[in-house]
């Protein structure tokens, strides 16, 4: 399989090359050059699957020559066999159509974990195979951070360099960050900012030729092409419980960076019969304007108590743009330029209309967030995170024909945002065991001015040249 950069002029590359890339030179994200397809008998023979053993079914086409069947069948299954759930993200009746999707049973309690964890072999495999050392910046509002350092430390060739917004993550988001101590672990809090700022200092890095010549720089974030192929198992995993290929199914996806709501889109266009997908977001809403009114223009960030999707600038965005809009790279690269000198742009018709065939969007403000917390916990018993809130939010005002399931992705364990859900239920989520004594360890980070000169010699202070 061949990959594609959604702004046209850099050159294509294999998955190998893909994971290994992050952004592509011209400042665009990969896509795959076209979309592989599953017959509808193909899909009824998934039914049933282990996980691990499904994963490996739908990524190898994704794959391609990268990996052998075999040896991608051994990751996937050391990948999975790290979560807590023997379903890996076992599925969970609220009513009589809604779902819940629990896709926080990994390492650090949230959805990164799925695409992460393979992420972490896929590197280490890659990078055995010779070429230059890794060196990944990635910026965190809080889960991508813990469950990339999770992913990656300790092993060998690779220096992970991880940015958050200080003070602007959860106290567990942040010790699961910062009591890592292995050495490739570097932790920086940036003063002063938000995700969008930390996000642009990284993007920024990906285009700075003086640092991309000395370090082989790498994306973790969902910019990554690799992280958005292992989401899309599970929406595969949890349609086909639920009747698919018969039957169709929607899901209400919690959406900061739209990369797990467009893993869903991936799904439908391999032939997976997706009714709708509902894009959930906060009071940091410009998805849902994009998508209602076609006005994408970013505002500030609002701090809420999903901070996830506390975004305004979405990075997948690009990639539902470039495969609505016809794919020509050389428009979208000129749409873009001009996004990012304004911070402002209109979608055109192809692209709404391409949209709107499949995706529907709703906002939650904070007591229709905690109103859902409150509602699955008197229908259900469970203890949703905020994010999850407003995915079901989401969920049950779409409008979805009663007799189509709903599914909501729950994106992380109630017990990372505890604070939250306590102020909503009354109840008090309770850690896993599996994070042992997080609030007990030595935490090592270093705090940082929000400016690129300052992070970029940081980084190139600690990485390990090329060559
Ligand atoms: C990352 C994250 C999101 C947003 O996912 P995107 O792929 O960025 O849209 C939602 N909820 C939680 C808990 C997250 O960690």
């Amino acid at each position: 399989m061949e990959y594609v950069s959604t702004r046209g002029s850099a050159p294509a590359l294999d998955f190998e090359g893909a994971t290994l890339a992050g952004l592509a030179s011209d400042g665009g994200l990969y896509v795959p050059r076209e979309w592989p397809r599953f017959t509808e008998a193909e899909i009824a023979g998934l039914a049933g699957l282990p996980y691990a053993e499904l994963a490996a079914r739908i990524m190898q086409p994704f794959v391609g020559d990268s990996l052998t069947p075999e040896r991608l069948r051994e990751l996937t299954a050391k990948a999975y066999a790290r979560f807590a759930h023997k379903a890996v993200t076992p599925l969970k009746q609220l009513d009589e159509q809604q779902w819940l999707l629990e896709l926080f049973h990994g390492p650090t309690l949230a959805f990164k974990d799925v695409a992460l964890q393979l992420l972490g072999l896929l590197f280490e495999e890659f990078l055995s195979r010779g070429g230059d050392p890794l060196t990944i910046v990635g910026a965190t509002s809080g889960d991508t951070g813990s469950a990339a350092i999770d992913a990656v430390a300790g092993r060998a060739r690779v220096d992970i360099f991880m940015l958050h917004p200080k003070g602007r993550v959860s106290d567990v988001q942040r010790r699961q960050m910062t009591t890592v101590l292995s050495p490739n672990v570097h932790n920086i809090a940036i003063e002063g900012s938000s995700f969008d700022d930390a996000q642009a200092i990284v993007k920024r890095m990906f285009g700075d030729t003086a640092m991309t010549g000395r370090f082989a720089i790498g994306a973790v974030n969902s910019i990554n092409w690799a992280r958005l192929m292992a989401q899309v198992v599970y929406y595969f995993a949890a349609a086909l419980q639920l009747g698919a290929p018969h039957r169709k199914v929607a899901f209400a996806v919690p959406t900061g960076n739209f990369g797990d709501v467009f893993a869903g889109y991936v799904a439908a266009q391999m032939g997976l019969p997706i009714e709708r997908l509902i894009v959930a977001t906060n009071v940091n809403d410009i998805l849902h304007r994009a998508l209602s009114t076609g006005d994408y223009s970013a505002g500030t960030v609002t701090p809420t108590a999903a901070p996830s999707m506390d975004i305004q600038v979405s990075s997948n965005f690009e990639r539902l743009l470039f495969d609505v809009g016809g794919r020509d790279g050389k428009a979208l690269a000129a749409q873009m330029t001009g996004f990012e000198a304004t911070r402002a742009m209109q979608l055109t018709n192809a692209q709404r209309e391409g949209a709107a065939r499949l995706f529907t969007s709703a906002r939650a403000d904070p007591d229709q967030m905690a109103q859902a917390i409150r509602w699955a916990f008197d229908a259900s018993g469970e203890l949703l995170d905020p994010h999850t809130a407003i995915g079901l939010h989401a969920a049950r005002t779409a409008g979805i024909d009663p007799a189509v399931p709903v599914v909501t992705l729950a994106t992380a364990h109630p017990a990372k945002f505890r604070d939250a859900v306590e102020r909503a239920t009354g109840h008090r989520p309770i850690l896993p065991a599996r994070l042992g004594d997080l609030f007990e360890r030595e935490e090592r980070l270093v705090d940082l001015p929000g400016d690129y000169d300052a992070i970029a010699a940081y980084v190139a202070a600690h990485a390990v040249p090329r060559g």
